[in-house]
């Protein structure tokens, strides 16, 4: 049993918890909390040992009647792997502390790729994480592009890909975050980040990506044109994905018109958080005009990187080859919409 410790309890991390306790080969030691918060006090609920992520703040968790378990070093000492849930830029602080440890560590997309030795997406290239000392799972939606992009590249080849990404302006809970009354290109410079984000998975890659945000929590959505190297057909394309245990293509007969219905959806079938783990892919936006592909595709950015993660312990322990790693996560956490 791989020992996994998890630092940052926030958005990402407490799925990454859950996600490791559910696994058969994994236990979690704990997790690192900042403030005795309405996470920590889920996390005492869930019986998850509970760390101090910042020592001098130990007395907190004390007064509000939380015990923990010690400090974050403690929790690096007592794990196999540690998962790093910070947010953006704090990873890059905390390897330090990883290193001191000789705790191999697991990064998020948050942080610069230099971070760690591999920028990482089971899909596309497991194999290079298998017995790295650090990984960096990449962001939300370089998840969502490395997974169509990665079986486009081997069924047909990918000669660009142009990527629009409508996102949304910050997480249910983030209430700080906007715009709530605007639709921004975000950058209003070309290419945004995300076409270099996919070049660390994908280095040869030619990509253009343009960023927009606006007032939506839920979900982002890309609009996606792949030039293809050789010829291919929509319904082909559906079948090849149809194979791709991450991507749920919804059905037209589904009346599943955007964000709100597939977070309903993903409720009425029982999802914990109303997670989506899928890229959600409208079949009927998949279409084919010689060489070029279209699609629209929404990303749940809570959720689709929770399943990487797992695997990403599997690949640093050299535990697993990647298509065993993703059926063990995928049946461990129930990931692949049928309908
Ligand atoms: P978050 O703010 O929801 O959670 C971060 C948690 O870490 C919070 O509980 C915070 O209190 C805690 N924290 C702060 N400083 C800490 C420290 N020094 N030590 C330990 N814990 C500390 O952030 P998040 O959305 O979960 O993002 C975490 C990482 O995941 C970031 O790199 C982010 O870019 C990446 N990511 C986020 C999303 C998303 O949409 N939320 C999607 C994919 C990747």
């Amino acid at each position: 049993m791989t020992q996994v410790g998890v630092n940052g309890y926030g958005t990402i991390g407490k799925r990454v918890a859950d996600a490791v306790e559910a696994q058969p080969d994994m236990d979690l030691v704990g997790v690192a909390k900042t403030r005795p918060n309405f996470e920590a006090e889920t996390a005492v609920r869930k019986g998850y040992p509970l760390y101090a992520a910042i020592p001098e703040r130990a007395d907190q968790f004390a007064e509000a009647g939380i015990d923990v378990a010690g400090d974050v070093a403690d929790l690096v000492a007592a794990s196999d792997i540690v998962v790093d849930c910070t947010p953006s830029g704090i990873g890059a602080e905390n390897s330090a502390l990883y290193a001191e440890h000789d705790t191999p560590a697991i990064f998020q997309g948050g942080e610069d790729a230099d971070v760690a030795d591999v920028s990482f997406n089971a899909r596309a290239n497991y194999d290079e994480a298998v017995g790295a000392d650090s990984a960096r799972v990449v962001s939300c939606n370089t998840t969502g592009l490395s997974r169509i992009l990665a079986p486009l590249g081997e069924a047909y080849g990918v000669e660009k890909a142009r990527v629009t990404l409508v996102r949304r302006g910050g997480d249910p809970g983030q209430t700080g975050r906007g715009p709530i009354d605007d639709i921004l290109p975000d950058p209003v410079t070309i290419p945004s980040h995300h076409g270099p984000d996919v070049n660390t998975v994908f280095p040869d890659l030619d990509i253009d990506t343009l960023g927009m945000k606006v007032p939506a929590t839920l979900m982002h959505t890309h609009s996606v044109n792949v030039t293809l190297e050789s010829e291919a057909d929509a319904a082909e394309v559906l079948d090849r994905f149809a194979d791709e245990s991450r991507l749920f293509c919804i059905p037209s007969d589904a009346d599943i018109d955007g964000a709100g219905k597939l977070k309903e959806f993903a409720d009425d079938v029982g999802r914990p958080r109303g997670d989506l783990w899928e890229n959600c892919i409208w079949a009927e936006s998949v279409t084919v005009e010689g060489r070029d592909l279209y699609l629209f595709q929404a990303i749940h950015q809570e959720s689709d990187v929770v399943p990487e993660n797992v695997d990403a312990v599997r690949a640093l322990r050299g535990d697993a080859d990647g298509a065993e790693s993703v059926a063990t996560t995928n049946d461990a956490l129930g990931v692949g919409l049928d309908y």
